[in-house]
C-alpha cells in the first residue's frame, strides 16, 4: 500500500513538473513572438509592462496545475460525507470554479455533492482549499480592503489596478470592505495604532 501511495505521489510530482515545463513554453513563445520578431530594440519599461501583461496568465496556469496535481485524489472524489450530518453522497456533477488570486486567473473542475437527505450542496475541495464564493480569492480581498481603509472607493479600483495588475471594480472593493467590517477582522488589514505611529 505504502509503495502504491508513494507512486501516485511520485506521478503527481511528475506531471505537475511538465505541466509547468508547458506553460513556461506557451510563454516563451508570446515572448519571442513580442521581443524578437523585428529589430526594435525595447526598453526596460515596454518589457516590464509586457512582462506584466503575460505572467498573470503564465502563473494563473501553474497555480491551477498545482492544485490539480496536489489534489489529484479530492477532484477525483465519487463519494463525500454531509458535513452537516455525515450522510454518503455520491457526486452529483463536475462544477467550475472561475477564480483570480494574487498569482492570476485560473479554473477549477470539481466533483459537486447534494445531499439527499438535507440537499445541502458541498465540494470538499472547496473547504480544504478555503476557497472564496467570490471569483477574487481572499488574497485579492485582503489587499482590496487594506486598500480601500487608505483610498477613497471611487477610483480605488484603478489604482488597485495599476499598483497589482488586479481589475476589479469599486463595486467589489466596497462590498468586500462592508463583509470584513461585518465580520470584524479588519484588525486583519488594517495597521495598528503602533503601526502606524
Ligand atoms: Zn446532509
Amino acid at each position: 500500500m505504502g509503495v502504491v501511495a508513494y507512486s501516485i505521489e511520485a506521478d503527481c510530482k511528475e506531471q505537475f513538473r511538465y505541466m509547468i515545463h508547458d506553460e513556461v513554453d506557451k510563454w516563451v513563445d508570446q515572448i519571442i513572438e513580442q521581443v524578437f520578431q523585428d529589430d526594435r530594440q525595447s526598453t526596460v519599461m515596454e518589457l516590464s509592462k509586457l512582462f506584466a501583461k503575460t505572467k498573470q496568465k503564465f502563473f494563473g496556469a501553474c497555480f491551477q496545475a498545482l492544485i490539480e496535481q496536489k489534489y489529484a485524489d479530492l477532484l477525483e472524489q465519487k463519494y463525500a460525507a454531509c458535513p452537516r450530518r455525515g450522510k454518503r453522497c455520491k457526486k452529483r456533477r463536475d462544477n467550475l470554479k472561475e477564480m483570480v488570486t494574487m498569482q492570476g486567473p485560473s479554473v477549477l473542475k470539481r466533483p459537486w455533492f447534494n445531499c439527499v437527505d438535507c440537499t445541502y450542496g458541498f465540494s470538499p475541495l472547496d473547504k480544504v482549499l478555503e476557497i472564496s464564493g467570490k471569483k477574487h480569492q481572499f488574497d485579492v480581498q485582503k489587499k482590496a480592503t487594506r486598500t480601500g481603509v487608505e483610498v477613497p472607493f471611487s477610483g480605488g479600483s484603478e489604482l488597485f489596478a495599476e499598483l497589482t495588475n488586479q481589475a476589479v471594480s469599486d463595486h467589489f472593493m466596497y462590498d468586500t470592505f462592508e463583509e470584513v467590517g461585518a465580520y470584524g477582522c479588519l484588525a486583519d488589514v488594517v495597521p495598528s495604532c503602533q503601526e502606524i505611529a
